[in-house]
């Protein structure tokens, strides 16, 4: 694999506003390297406060001429579009996402898909959110519309760009908003190319502007800018309450995704069968680096023995290996991610944690990547970090609980909310606990990092408020604008 973002290959050519390359401000650059390889292969124009600033004019400027006076099924025809342009790059694409991120190539392809889909789904939806009309006071007629907010701003994260791109510009251009997208620093090249493809499709200029760069330069920079309307963050806690203190000064809304630790709960009478290969590809897809992966593995006492059992046999085929080699996971994204989910074994190893299981690295995976063996440990103390923090890598905790009460305690017992699995062949328990769990999604014998693109997805408590996805999202990015209309 040996590919290099088609437009802006040029160290100087990497911010894309009002429809065109131009170089950063500074003329500073990052380094895109090979998560697999360490190799950097290209550098990309690291955008600042100045360039945030031309970016959000542009989309100003977008908002209230060219982009602002389309109609809805106007804008839902350019996404549409997209989405066709998508699956015609599709394997550039694919290739793009498995060189800049390390993940296999078929998870980069299966990101690709649901890329278009998001373009697909929000290109269709994008003329059918209607307002109310409300019975008021006697000659009165009163109705509501959905009003885009103005100019948005959008912070995404490295671990699955393409996706995050389709996941939140498509639904903010449905509704009419003009965007400003800044990627992260260790993975902007999809995000780069779609917005290029945007173009094509017929986006006229600065309706979607995408300005890459470091995030306590760029992204502060748009988190903190007054002529932005409303602003969409993913990524971690710690930089979710920095966004949105920098919202609350200009008094503007946002929606934030942030992380999560989410349980997977298994009953004595689950099938172990159908639950355990879901519960390996829950906490190994995108090497664990995925905000809904089914981190936390509650097994009701009575059968934690068989459930070691099973993942003493199946850890040990999940092996880590080259993009190209589609392996179950690939490299961690960067050193730093890898030093992070080494230094929480290490914990895990000194506190004597049992390590119940581990997986392997392909021989020929290089030195100088990424690579981490997918590891399980347990029975995990219910205060240890690795039962109560986010660890972002392949690692599995499992926990034992006693009976449904303490289940619903103990996967409670987390400052996250955002996704949880229930295993139980009694529907009627299997319903009654998923319903007390305090998150954003919850599966009943089922577990699907994220869940559809058609799905409402998002969190409680520190995974964060809003929804993306669905129909949901397209209500964040707009306001209810009531009309009222005295006749008599
Ligand atoms: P991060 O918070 O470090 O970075 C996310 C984005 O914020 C990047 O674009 C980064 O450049 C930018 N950023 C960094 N500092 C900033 C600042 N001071 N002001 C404004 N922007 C800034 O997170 P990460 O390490 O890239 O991603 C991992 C985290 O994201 C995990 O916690 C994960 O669970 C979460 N995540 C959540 C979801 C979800 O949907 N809930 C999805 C993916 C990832």
């Amino acid at each position: 694999m040996n590919i290099v973002p088609r437009s802006c290959a040029a160290a100087s050519d990497g911010i894309f506003i009002d429809n065109a390359w131009r170089p950063s401000a500074s003329g500073a650059t990052l380094a895109v390297a090979d998560p697999a390889t360490g190799e950097v292969f290209t550098r990309i124009a690291a955008g600042n406060a100045a360039d945030i600033d031309a970016a959000v004019t542009a989309a100003r400027r977008a908002f209230e001429g060219s982009w602002g006076s389309l109609t809805a099924t106007e804008r839902g025809r350019v996404l549409t579009r997209a989405a066709a342009l998508v699956l015609e790059s599709f394997d550039e694409l694919a290739l793009l996402e498995a060189r800049d991120t390390g993940k296999p190539i078929g998870q980069a392809r299966a990101d690709i898909t649901a890329t278009a889909r998001y373009l697909e789904f929000y290109g269709g939806a994008a003329d059918k959110v209607h307002g109310d009309t409300i019975p008021f006071l006697p000659g009165h007629f009163v109705t509501t519309e959905h009003v885009p907010h103005g100019v948005t701003g959008h912070i995404i994260p490295w671990n699955y760009p393409a996706q995050m791109f389709g996941r939140t510009i498509a639904a903010a251009l449905a509704m009419g908003n003009a965007c400003v997208l800044k990627p992260a620093e260790d993975a902007c090249l999809t995000p780069l190319r779609l917005t290029e493809i945007l173009r094509d499709a017929g986006l006229p200029p600065g309706a979607l502007n995408c300005v890459p760069g470091r995030g306590e330069e760029a992204g502060a920079a748009l988190a903190a800018h007054p002529g932005i309307d409303f602003i969409s963050f993913t990524g971690s806690p710690e930089v979710g309450t920095a966004v949105q203190t920098a919202a609350a000064r200009h008094h503007i809304g946002c929606t934030l995704e942030l992380g999560g630790k989410s349980p997977q709960i298994v009953f004595a009478d689950a099938d172990l069968d159908r639950a355990m290969p879901v519960i390996l590809k829950a906490i190994t897809q995108n090497a664990g680096q995925t905000c809904s992966a089914g981190a936390r593995l509650l097994v009701e006492d009575g059968i934690a023995q068989n459930v070691i059992e099973r993942l003493r046999a199946g850890f040990p085929a999940l092996t880590a290996g080259l993009q190209q080699a589609d392996r179950d996971l690939g490299p961690l994204i960067s050193p730093g991610q890898l030093a992070r989910v080494r230094r929480f074994c290490d914990q895990a190893d000194a506190d004597g944690i049992p390590l119940i299981a581990e997986g392997g690295v392909d021989p020929d995976a290089p030195q100088s990547g990424n690579f981490i063996a997918p590891r399980a440990y347990g029975p995990v103390p219910r205060d240890h970090p690795l039962a109560r923090q986010e660890v972002f890598g392949p690692i599995l905790s499992l926990l034992t609980f006693r009976d449904e009460a303490d289940a619903v305690a103990l996967a409670n017992d987390t400052d996250y909310g955002l996704v949880a699995g229930v295993w139980s062949r009694d529907a009627g328990r299997a319903i009654r606990v998923a319903r007390r769990i305090m998150v954003g999604q919850v599966f009943v014998n089922a577990y699907g990092a994220g869940g559809g693109i058609e799905l409402p997805f998002g969190g409680m408590k520190k995974s964060g408020h809003g929804r993306e996805k669905g129909f949901d999202a397209l209500y964040e990015f707009a306001a209810t604008r009531t009309m009222v209309i005295r006749h008599d």
